[in-house]
């Protein structure tokens, strides 16, 4: 493949810049411009889309998300000595790059999109808060939420968790979450030595669809009951269910699912209709009491 952009390689623009990598920003750069554009193409048409980016630093994978035409990048990085080489490549793409500086755990990402804008989500994350913002992403309301897709490079073992199927080692509540609001695939692993400098394990490209209409459930409902039961993983969950505070083995008639089942076994629609009917239990509950009050 031919140079992707007049712009210098990258290797000279971490030289002239000074971007010398930090472990604590989680920092493993891409160098080779035709991985990050398989990245980028990974996440599909990208010509009427606005690109949300974390963590951009030297620009590989937001050169390669330009040059195939996104209408517009939005890119998040938090280490101020990336944003003077972000500034070349904003010049070499006018009016379709936009860098803010600083940190994406804090920032209010539906705050960068123009609302009625298509958008979706490209990132090689930083290692440390890459599950933090899935989860945050995940997690957006209303739903289905102001992104069509995420497209983003994790460590192979969290990629393998985000996508795991019931009854296998990596199932749990990243797999539940995931698979309730989204359809998640491995589009490809990355060697180590791709990036500069290597980590110490493979990394993988998650690309996700968020489900338009995913199973009814109060999400937070949803979450107390994974963390129970992946909490004490081991357990039947007859025992691991005992601290949501209702009759468990009614809980688990009324959910159909058997009492000696562990939480690895139990399939996302499982998961719903205990979350499901542990808030109307609860409601029950409440609602005795209050006529005994009454
Ligand atoms: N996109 C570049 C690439 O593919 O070569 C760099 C990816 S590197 C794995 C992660 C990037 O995220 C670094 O540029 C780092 O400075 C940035 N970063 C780390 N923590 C961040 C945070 N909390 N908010 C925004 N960016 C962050």
């Amino acid at each position: 493949m031919s140079a992707i952009d007049d712009l210098p390689p990258l290797r000279e623009v971490i030289r002239d810049h000074g971007l010398s990598a930090l472990k604590s920003l989680g920092q493993n750069f891409l160098l080779d411009l035709n991985l990050t554009s398989r990245i980028a193409r990974t996440a599909g048409r990208l010509e009427e889309m606005t690109v949300i980016e974390v963590g951009p630093g030297p620009g590989g994978l937001t050169r390669a998300i330009l040059a195939l035409g996104a209408r517009k990048v939005v890119a998040v990085e938090r280490d101020a000595r990336c944003i003077a080489a972000l500034g070349e490549v904003a010049a070499r793409y006018p009016g379709r790059l936009e860098v803010v500086e600083g940190d994406a755990l804090a920032i209010d990402h539906t705050s960068l999109v123009v609302p009625g804008e298509r958008a979706c989500i490209i990132a090689n994350l930083p290692y440390n808060i890459a599950t933090p913002l899935l989860v945050g992403w995940l997690s957006a309301e209303p739903w289905p939420p102001w992104y069509e897709s995420l497209t983003l490079m994790f460590q192979r073992e969290v990629a393998e968790r985000i996508v795991a199927a019931p009854g296998t080692a990596h199932y749990g509540r990243l797999a539940v979450l995931a698979g309730w609001r989204g359809e998640a695939r491995i589009a490809f692993d990355v060697p180590a030595s791709a990036f500069v400098p290597p980590p110490k394990v493979t990394s993988s490209v998650v690309h996700l669809v968020p489900r338009p209409s995913p199973l009814p459930c109060p999400r937070p409902a949803l979450e107390r009951v994974t963390e129970a039961a992946f909490g004490q993983r081991r357990k039947m969950l007859r025992q691991s269910l005992k601290s949501l505070g209702v009759d468990t083995a009614g809980l688990l008639e009324r959910a159909g699912i058997a009492p000696t089942e562990r939480a690895e076994q139990v399939p996302v629609e499982g998961f719903v209709a205990l979350a499901n009917m542990w808030v109307a239990m609860r409601a029950e509950a409440a609602q005795a009491v209050s006529a005994t009050n009454s």
